[in-house]
C-alpha cells in the first residue's frame, strides 16, 4: 500500500471460523440493530462499511469448519480453479468472487475478526509492515494501550491463504481468550472496540489528520513449536503450568516450557528472548502445534 492510497471500501467479515462468536454475535448486531450500525458508521464520514458473516454452515453447525480451514484457502493455487474441492474451499472460491478478486481487489480493506482461547488479549494482526500499517499500528496501541501488535509479514502479503487476503489490504482482529462457541463481554467488548479504532485510523489517513504518532511495540511471528510427540505420535507431556496463559511473555533458554505426563518439566531449548504467543491455541491442539513463537519489535 502506498503511502497516498486512500481507503474507500472497507470489508468487514467474521464467521470465518464457525464457532467464534464475538466477531460473529457482533457482525449479527451490526446487520440488525440500528443503533450499534449507526455507531460503527459515525467513526468515518465517506467510507463505504460492508459486513458479511462467511461460514454460515459453520456457524449453525458451531463447528470451525464443516470439512477444511477456510482461513487457509486463500492461495492463488486453491483460488484459480472453478469448482472447489471441498466445502470450504468451494465457498473461497465463490466468496473470492463476490467480494474479491484477491488479484484484482475490489475492496481497499477486508478486517477478518476471530477469536482464540489463548490469552492473547486483544490482538490486532497485520501482514505487512509498511507506512499505512504502521501508522494502524501507532493509532490502535495510542488509544487502546492493551492491545497487541502481531506482525505476520514473513512471507509476501499475497501469499499468505487468509481470507482477509482478497482485499488490497487485509488484517485480522485476534481477540482471546474466549472458549469456542461461548461469548466472553471482555472479548467481545475488545473486539468492538478494535474495530472501531481500524475505522477511525483509516479515516484519519484518508483526511491525513493523523498527526505524529509514538513509535510502539510489536512481536514479529517467526515460527510455531510442537509437543514432544511418542513414536505412536502421542503427545508426551502438556504445556508447563508456568507457560500457559502467559502469551507474549519473555521466553529464555531453560524456562519452563512442558511438563511430561511423568511429571518433568521440560525447559526451553530454543533461543532466547522469545514471546509465545497461541499458547495452547485450542484448534491448533489436534495439529500439536503447542504455541506460535515471535520476536519483540519496534513498529
Ligand atoms: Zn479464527
Amino acid at each position: 500500500m502506498s503511502e497516498h492510497t486512500v481507503i474507500k471500501k472497507i470489508l468487514i467479515t467474521a464467521g470465518t471460523h464457525g464457532n467464534e462468536m464475538s466477531g460473529i454475535e457482533y457482525l449479527r448486531n451490526l446487520q440488525s440493530n440500528a443503533q450499534i450500525h449507526a455507531q460503527l458508521v459515525a467513526q468515518t464520514t465517506d467510507i463505504d462499511i460492508e459486513l458479511a458473516i462467511v461460514n454460515t454452515l459453520a456457524v449453525a453447525r458451531r463447528a470451525r469448519y464443516v470439512e477444511e480451514d477456510l482461513n487457509r484457502q486463500f492461495s492463488q493455487e486453491k483460488l484459480s480453479v472453478l469448482t472447489g474441492e471441498n466445502l470450504e474451499h468451494q465457498l473461497a472460491v465463490e466468496f473470492n468472487l463476490a467480494f474479491g478478486p484477491k488479484y484484482e481487489p475490489t475492496r481497499d480493506l477486508v478486517i477478518d475478526i476471530h477469536n482464540t482461547t489463548s490469552n492473547m488479549g486483544p490482538t490486532l494482526i497485520i501482514l505487512q509492515s509498511d507506512e499505512f500499517h504502521q501508522q494502524m499500528a501507532r493509532y490502535v496501541k495510542a488509544n487502546m494501550p492493551d492491545a497487541i501488535v502481531l506482525i505476520e509479514d514473513h512471507i509476501p502479503y499475497k501469499q499468505h491463504p487468509y481470507l482477509c487476503t482478497i482485499g488490497k489490504t487485509g488484517i485480522m482482529i485476534e481477540v482471546g481468550p474466549q472458549p469456542q462457541n461461548v461469548l466472553r463481554p471482555a472479548a467481545y467488548l475488545q473486539t468492538e472496540e478494535m474495530t472501531k479504532l481500524v475505522i477511525t485510523f483509516c479515516d484519519l489517513w484518508n483526511k491525513q489528520a493523523l498527526g505524529e504518532l509514538d513509535v510502539v511495540e510489536a512481536f514479529r511471528l517467526t515460527e510455531e513449536v510442537y509437543f514432544p510427540l511418542c513414536s505412536a505420535g502421542n503427545k508426551l507431556a502438556m504445556i508447563h503450568p508456568s507457560l500457559q496463559n502467559n502469551d507474549f511473555t519473555v521466553l529464555n533458554i531453560g524456562d519452563p516450557t512442558f511438563l511430561t505426563f511423568a511429571g518433568t518439566t521440560l525447559g526451553w531449548e530454543g533461543e532466547d528472548q522469545v514471546y509465545p504467543h497461541f499458547i495452547g491455541e485450542s484448534a491448533y491442539y489436534h495439529l500439536n502445534i503447542a504455541f506460535a513463537l515471535s520476536r519483540k519489535t519496534l513498529i
